[in-house]
């Protein structure tokens, strides 16, 4: 296939950004500076194509120590806590050094965890951007409470946590990582970052842009470890605040643990989902767009996304109806073209790792012998590397892992249901309530669906988590406590604090 200038330019500039971190062997950012790791050694690989991109050292558990020690003496002794101009100024110099470096971000994602090149410069890292841009807003005009009494006034006020932890997951590199740093850094914090092992390139590179743009040495620590190493020991951590997480639900319900066992430190979690994408044909015309959109909800970054489109309900009683639908759903299935995440006309790339493909391969197999059937006709995808190609699939039994787990790879289940009644009950009736999504074009018709189904956020005639300024996080089993994004994010990373002066 063709490639462009311009994306010649991508992977130019972002082996560049390859070389200076593997060529040094400099897997953590420590104190404004690049550092060896000194614990075991974590190759990276290509998923494209499975080949070794290099290899790092991981961070020991004593350098987890020391980075929190810097860190906190970094909180006490910098004027980062105290000067919310500062801060919103740098975040502001931060998001126009990351515009700048869309390509290399772009590349170093694409290499290291498979995502298409072009929706990261057209999306995440514009994303991280705007958040940072927007929390520096925030900051700003953050004002406290003023109060009297006949006997004394006061004020109440947020105040940063102190050291924030962040561990993050390997589906959308950057954009988590921004969605962590842009409101904890914005509220005063200092923070620790653990990566995923399957991608710690961006966030390397990102963390020597924030030390360009002004954020003081160590402020924000980068470090490279595996999670049952050093991500375990941040949940125990007795010098850490807040442990904010974005992964499965049995690695966070670990920190609840650690976090009792340790300092009651505050744990802000981000889990899985299993959306339920409703298309309420009552309501709904255009099957061929609503399909194409569901299409890209569903098999986007593989399936690798925790709002992901798991199952279309289709909510109506007419066959022809549902036949028109089915076929609207296979066809946009079809129309995309997984490939090489580097080239220009590619929607699809590989999933994250050979662990990752065989789990989907054997959820997939498990639910056809147990009578489930595969509409599409499914994409030829390359014999070396990790792919799994776009499968719709239905008459998914209960009793199979499909039936009942988050698949978190590009398959998504077609069910039907003749009341409305019956598709909300599906929904709230999942451990996960992340995102949902209904198709519905009668707006009365829209709040009977908004008022009854039970997630954290619900998109209407499309596939949104919204933007930067509105909240993120799940219900029931998809989240504990705090938000990311928007004026709830900050509130995730600061203590409320009174003031109270007694009158003479
Ligand atoms: P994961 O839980 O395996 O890993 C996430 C992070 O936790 C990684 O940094 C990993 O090193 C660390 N970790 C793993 N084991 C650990 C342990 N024992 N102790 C401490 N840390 C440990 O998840 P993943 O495979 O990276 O991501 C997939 C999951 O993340 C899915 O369930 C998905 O739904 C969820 N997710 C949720 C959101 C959200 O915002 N709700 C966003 C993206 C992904």
């Amino acid at each position: 296939s063709t490639t462009t200038t311009a994306e010649n330019s991508l992977v130019d500039r972002g082996r560049t950004a390859l070389r200076a971190i593997i060529d040094g062997n400099v897997g953590q950012w420590i104190g404004g500076r690049a550092v060896t790791g000194d614990g075991d050694e974590i190759g990276l690989i290509n998923p494209s194509d499975g080949t070794v991109i290099g290899s790092l050292t991981a961070a020991s558990e004593a350098q987890l120590d020391d980075t929190v020690a810097t860190a906190r003496a970094a909180f006490t002794e910098s004027d980062w806590a105290e000067d919310a101009k500062l801060r919103a100024r740098v975040l502001r110099r931060l998001a126009d050094l990351v515009d700048a470096d869309a390509e290399e971000i772009a590349y170093l994602d694409g290499i290291e965890a498979g995502k298409v090149a072009q929706g990261s410069v057209d999306e995440d890292v514009p994303d991280v951007a705007a958040n940072l841009r927007l929390s520096a807003d925030l900051i700003s005009r953050d004002d406290g409470r003023y109060l009297r009494s006949p006997d004394g006034w006061g004020w109440v006020t947020k105040v940063p946590s102190g050291i924030v932890g962040a561990i993050l997951p390997w589906n959308y590199p950057v954009a988590m990582l921004g969605w962590k740093i842009a409101p904890a850094l914005a509220a005063g914090n200092a923070m620790v970052v653990k990566t995923s092992e399957d991608s710690t390139l961006s966030a390397l590179h990102l963390a020597k842009l924030a030390t360009e743009a002004g954020v003081p040495d160590g402020i924000l620590n980068v470090l490279t470890g595996t999670g049952p190493g050093i991500g375990a020991a941040m949940g125990l951590h007795h010098d850490i605040d807040v442990l904010t997480f974005t992964g499965s639900g049995p690695v966070g319900r670990s920190f609840l643990e650690s976090s009792a066992r340790s300092n009651l430190k505050k744990v802000s979690l981000e889990l899985g989902g299993r959306a339920g994408y409703i298309v309420d044909s009552a309501h709904a015309t255009d099957f061929p767009a609503i399909a194409a959109d569901i299409a890209g909800a569903a098999f986007g970054t593989s399936g690798q996304n925790c709002t992901a489109a798991s199952r279309v309900i289709y909510v109506g009683d007419d066959d022809e109806r549902f036949a028109e639908f089915r076929t609207a759903l296979i066809d946009a299935t079809e129309a995309l073209t997984v490939g090489d995440p580097f080239d220009a006309d590619t929607d699809i790339g590989p999933v994250i790792n050979a662990r990752a493909h065989e789990r989907i391969t054997s959820w997939v197999d498990e639910a056809v012998d147990k009578g489930a059937q595969i509409l599409n006709t499914r994409a030829e995808v390359p014999e070396t590397g990790s792919w799994y190609p776009p499968t719709v699939i239905a008459g998914v039994p209960d009793d199979s892992e499909l039936g009942h787990g988050e698949i978190f790879g590009p398959v998504t289940q077609l069910l039907r249901r003749t009341s409305r009644e019956d598709a909300v009950e599906l929904i709230n009736g999942e451990p996960y309530g992340l995102a949902s999504s209904v198709w519905c074009e009668d707006i009365a018709q829209v709040r009977w669906w908004a008022s009854r189904i039970r997630v954290g956020t619900l998109a209407v005639n499309g596939y949104s988590e919204g933007t930067e300024a509105t909240p993120f996080g799940g219900m029931r089993q998809s989240g504990f406590w705090g938000r990311d994004n928007g004026p709830e994010a900050l509130e995730t990373y600061q203590e409320t604090m009174t003031v109270w002066v007694a009158d003479a």
